[in-house]
């Protein structure tokens, strides 16, 4: 008999491998698509490998797009995952180089997205591994503190890094995570370009979708 790890793993791989369907954009709060499925989130800083991770996690080369412009998606992108459950693509914050501060109009759109969105299971927060955690990333995690969602923490590009580089951007980014209210206790560390950790967080994903 299958173990109850391997029976997970299973169904996610059959979830990501199946239909994933652009649904809708949305350029305000006040036109969001019906919340009929558990939804998961994907932010972080632009250019922190958001579009990147979605589409090796779904097996598209182009469900969201890979853009040198960071910045430039001022949607929430929503795809339909085998209609069983809705990923929300948002936009990246961060945009300018120096930024130290979110932007006031990702902070609206976000944060009334993030408060209003009951069917919202799970944000999973991205972290370019070869930075840690900035400042603007820990204003957004002060962000989903306040608005009590439950979130996790996922290192990107970590193929960047040597081994024990690596071992140090997973202590920081648990420690980081640790102190914060609303985040997940488990992190996950990715990479996009290599295909590692993309199982884990698919089994993460998949056990919250509908049955
Ligand atoms: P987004 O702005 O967060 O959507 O980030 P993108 O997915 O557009 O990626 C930003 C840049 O990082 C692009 O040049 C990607 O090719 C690169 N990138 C994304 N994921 C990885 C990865 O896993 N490994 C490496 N080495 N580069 C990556």
């Amino acid at each position: 008999m299958s173990s109850p790890d391997a029976v997970a793993a299973e169904v996610a791989r059959k979830l990501f491998a199946g239909p994933c369907d652009f649904i809708w954009g949305a350029t305000s709060i006040d036109n969001l698509p019906p919340a009929t499925l558990p939804e998961v989130a994907f932010v972080g800083r632009s250019n922190a490998g958001k579009s990147s991770l979605l589409n090796a996690l779904t097996g598209r080369k182009t469900l969201a797009r890979v853009s040198n412009t960071p910045g430039r998606t001022r949607q929430i992108n929503f795809f339909n995952l085998g209609g069983k459950l809705v990923l929300a693509d948002l936009p990246g914050y961060g945009y300018a180089r120096a930024s130290k501060s979110l932007a006031d109009e990702w902070q609206n759109l976000i944060f009334a997205y993030l408060r209003g969105r009951a069917n919202l299971s799970r944000v999973i927060l991205l972290v370019d591994a070869r930075r840690g955690a900035m400042d603007t990333d820990k204003q957004a995690m002060g962000l989903l503190d306040q608005a009590a969602v439950s979130y996790v923490l996922a290192l990107t590009k970590i193929d960047q890094l040597s081994a024990a580089d690596r071992v140090n951007a997973e202590d920081e980014i648990t420690k980081e995570s640790r102190t914060h209210t609303a985040a997940y206790p488990e992190i996950f560390a990715t990479s996009a370009l290599k295909s590692l950790g993309l199982d884990a967080l698919k089994a993460h994903i998949a056990a919250l979708a509908a049955t």
